[in-house]
């Protein structure tokens, strides 16, 4: 087996015991491989060894990436912080959004989405932690934001996306919390199904509260070669 086919069937096998913990059915969870800073031909054995769900953080790479990988039946996720003059080759190009985060860019994304596609899915990025300068919209105003998406007409809601601090226990609380807006969504009626949370170092933790969808990059495709920013850095 070549060492990307071992990586993804040891990433799989650590989300089936998760699930299994969980008290989940065994696919759980979806396994979205970020493959930002790895070239397309790392994708291309990704897709090799079975997976079929690519998330990109940055969008000029992305793009790139994407005209690359044309030949391929890929589903693109773009995951990154996204400005608002930069929409329209995410609204023209993908086929989910996770890091929607106000108001301006969800509604210029319904604008540029092309009738001929189906509608752009979104996850709400929710700033659980609080703290000033992360991402994401503030959780009492995650509803807000989520009741907006789902009222626009080339979008469709799906749920909410967080990215937790690096601590494990604090993660699992944040993840807690993401879960209680998905079920407060539900509760009002709005058709919402992801939580996008979980990365390679706490999949497991966030399927243990209900993640629906991880977003795996290192351990799939190994140490990015220059450690970057998770957060702040515009796409
Ligand atoms: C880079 C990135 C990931 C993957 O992180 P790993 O720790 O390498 O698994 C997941 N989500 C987002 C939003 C990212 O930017």
């Amino acid at each position: 087996m070549g060492a990307m086919a071992a990586a993804v069937q040891a990433c799989r096998e650590r989300m089936t015991t998760a699930c299994a913990e969980a008290g989940r059915p065994a696919e759980c969870a979806r396994l979205l491989a970020v493959g930002k800073t790895f070239p397309a031909g790392a994708i291309r054995e990704a897709h090799a060894a079975g997976l079929t769900a690519f998330g990109e953080s940055y969008l000029q790479e992305a793009l790139e990436k994407l005209d690359a990988l044309a030949d391929l039946p890929l589903e693109w996720h773009f995951i990154g912080p996204l400005q608002s003059n930069k929409t329209r080759p995410v609204a023209e190009r993908f086929a989910w959004v996770h890091g929607v985060e106000r108001e301006k860019i969800a509604r210029r994304l319904s604008e540029q989405r092309p009738s001929a596609l189906p509608p752009l899915n979104v996850c709400v990025q929710v700033n659980v932690s609080g703290e000033a300068g992360k991402h994401g919209v503030a959780p009492d105003h995650a509803l807000d934001l989520a009741r907006l998406v789902a009222r626009l007409p080339n979008l469709r809601l799906r749920g909410f996306m967080t990215i937790p601090e690096a601590d494990s226990e604090v993660a699992r609380a944040r993840f807690s919390r993401l879960r209680g807006l998905l079920e407060q969504a539900r509760a009002e009626g709005l058709a919402v199904d992801t939580l996008s949370m979980g990365m390679s170092a706490d999949l497991e933790a966030a399927i243990l509260e209900g993640s629906t969808m991880v977003r795996i990059g290192s351990a799939l495709f190994g140490a990015r070669p220059h450690p970057i920013e998770e957060q702040g850095i515009s796409a």
